[in-house]
């Protein structure tokens, strides 16, 4: 691990599964940390816990699909934590979608999250960069199904797979700026999200929660599910000094689902 110093990470859905991992991860790594969640209360507790384990925190409300909200929030932490210098837009929203279930709401939401969610987080983030005088880094949650299209993940994966592209885009729009921008495609990760994901299509088949996790885990070569701190790890990497080097990518980090 190469530790930081005197650097601001902001990271949205902070509050519960791969975001708080990340938090985490990210205070142990050095930087000071903004959680940023629609929960509040969620948010402050891991906020709390980086400051009790040493760490240097705060918690802010933010709604990822309202784009004033997005930009309050990230002045916010600038203001509480004096700078900024990695946003993750992490937050996100996995409705399991058969395709003749799919309604005008759904598509809304979760592409108003998921999609609106990076769009609005990057524009927040430049114009963060810009008024502090420096580049900076930006990592999207993108997914093993923003690689591949997932059986009843029509609308999911069509977010996912935007993600992908506004990474490669935004790559190359903001390098001028000293701004990298980059994407992690975690797997089956046991987060609160996958949980529910997996209770969703045991219910829709009349089958047991264990049944519904084991269709998304059968096919990982290193045969067992994701914890949220192996999705950390890989984020440590693309937030830190070592990747420097490195814009445009989606890291697939999903103990061997997809193979490009
Ligand atoms: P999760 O549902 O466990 O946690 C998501 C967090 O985001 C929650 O704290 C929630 O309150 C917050 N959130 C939801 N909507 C929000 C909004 N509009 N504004 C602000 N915060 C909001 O999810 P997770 O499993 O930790 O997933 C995190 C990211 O990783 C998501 O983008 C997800 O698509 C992606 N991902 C997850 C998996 C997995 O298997 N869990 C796999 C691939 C990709």
């Amino acid at each position: 691990m190469t530790k930081v110093s005197g650097k601001v990470a902001f990271i949205t859905g902070a509050g519960q599964g791969i975001g708080e991992a990340i938090a985490l991860r990210l205070s142990q790594d050095g930087f000071a940390v903004a959680c940023a969640d629609i929960n509040l209360a969620s948010a402050t507790a891991v906020a709390e816990k980086l400051i009790a384990a040493g760490g240097t925190a705060c918690a802010v409300s933010v709604n990822v699909g309202d784009r004033d909200s997005v930009f309050a929030a990230v002045q916010k932490a600038v203001d509480k934590l004096g700078g900024l210098d990695v946003l993750i837009n992490n937050a996100g929203v996995a409705p399991i979608t058969p395709i003749e279930d799919i309604t005008p709401e759904i598509y809304r939401t979760c592409f108003d999250v998921n999609v609106g969610g990076v769009l609005w987080g990057t524009q927040a983030a430049v114009k963060a960069f810009k008024s502090l005088g420096h580049g900076g880094k930006i990592i999207n949650a993108c997914s093993q199904a923003g690689q591949v299209g997932n059986p009843d993940l029509a609308v999911y994966s069509g977010t996912k797979f935007a993600v992908r592209g506004i990474t490669q885009t935004t790559a190359r729009d903001l390098a001028p700026l000293g701004i990298t921008v980059n994407a992690y495609c975690p797997g089956i990760v046991n987060t609160p999200m996958m949980q529910k994901v997996a209770q969703d299509l045991a219910d829709n088949n009349n089958e047991t929660f264990e049944w519904g996790m084991e269709q998304f885990a059968k096919n990982i070569s290193l045969k067992r599910v994701s914890e949220p701190s192996d999705v950390a790890s890989c984020v440590s990497f693309l937030a830190g000094p070592d990747s420097d080097y490195m814009t445009g990518q989606a890291v697939i980090i999903d103990g061997g689902m997809v193979f490009n």
